[in-house]
């Protein structure tokens, strides 16, 4: 199957990327790696009339420190992500996540933003976000804005993105002595989307874990995170009895539904070993990131 036809323009700057979605006539669509936008056309499951490479915008490119955050530009590639000294001092999870994310060919060119933008609730990077704390920002007509990860999220592949708005950066707070973060998924075969995958970021007070950030991805609609798992953990040393106990409190918080590839109980099971085997590996010391 063949895309159906579309106009096609390249824009080098924010502002003309912004006019030329506000100057379409009929449905346009930001075009950035590719890797999930190019397959939905082709298959015909999108059908825009035009497309607005920002592929050239030099200025949502760029990996900085900026005061106590990580920004992180949104033309950012899988591949950067995976190799970036920067990233992996400050934000060790994201690199971790990014060696799950599919393969090399499509690592080179799918990007942080459209990862985020698109907001495939099976997809790595979205759950980081969301344990990590980020904030997004956002570039529109009005100006720029910044949303919190947590409300950034609204439903299957659906986001507060509003028509037209362009995501330009994520800002993610620099790992410090007293966090450990780690990511881990369970899939089929390596490159798969996870069948279950979990980002955790805890910030330990000397033994006591202070607080914990659990998103899952693969368990509902959007990149989930379990509360009651978190507070199992609060307040304890990281160890069998806490562990056990946010298995347990998982119930609480995730309700997968059946599916073609898994049932729901069978998730939920997969869900409950991988939070214990993310939290053991914590409970070992600190982590930094161990690119694959
Ligand atoms: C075979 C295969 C396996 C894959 N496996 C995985 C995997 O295991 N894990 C995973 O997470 N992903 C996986 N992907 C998806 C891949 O990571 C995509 O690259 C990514 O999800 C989208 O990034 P992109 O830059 O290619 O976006 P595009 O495909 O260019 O765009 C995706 C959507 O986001 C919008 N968009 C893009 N950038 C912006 C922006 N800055 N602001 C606003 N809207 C924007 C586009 O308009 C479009 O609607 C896989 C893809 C393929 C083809």
């Amino acid at each position: 199957m063949k895309a159906r036809a579309f106009d096609y323009r390249r824009v080098t700057s924010v502002t003309e990327a912004l006019a030329a979605y506000a100057g379409c006539r009929g449905e346009a669509r930001y075009l950035a790696g590719g890797q999930s936008l190019l397959p939905a056309l082709n298959l015909r499951l999108d059908g825009p009339d035009l497309l607005i490479d920002i592929g050239r915008i030099d200025t949502l490119r760029g990996i900085s420190v900026e005061g106590d955050a990580l920004r992180i530009g949104a033309l950012t590639r899988h591949a950067e992500t995976l190799s970036s000294p920067l990233i992996v001092a400050h934000a060790p999870i994201l690199t971790e996540a990014a060696a799950f994310m599919a393969h090399p060919a499509i690592r080179n060119l799918g990007t942080m933003g459209g990862s985020l933008a698109l907001a495939d609730p099976a997809s790595e990077l979205p759950a980081c976000m969301r344990a990590l704390g980020a904030v997004i920002e956002i570039a529109g007509p009005a100006g720029t804005r910044n949303v919190a990860a947590d409300d950034y999220f609204r439903d299957l592949f659906e986001t507060v993105l509003a028509p037209g708005e362009l995501l330009s950066a994520v800002r993610v707070p620099l790992a410090r002595p007293d966090i450990r973060m780690r990511f881990d998924e369970i899939a089929r075969r390596r490159g798969d989307y996870a069948m279950v995958g979990l980002a955790a970021h805890l910030a330990f007070s000397g033994d006591v874990v202070e607080t914990a950030r659990l998103a899952f991805c693969s368990v509902g609609p959007t990149p989930m995170r379990a509360p009651a798992a978190e507070s199992a953990l609060a307040g304890r040393s990281l160890g069998p009895e806490s562990i056990a106990a946010a298995k347990a409190a998982l119930a609480a918080d995730l309700a997968p539904d059946d599916d073609d590839a898994l049932s729901a109980a069978a998730r939920m099971h997969l869900a409950r070993v991988l939070l214990g085997r993310v939290l053991s590996a914590l409970g070992d010391g600190p982590q930094r990131a161990e690119a694959a």
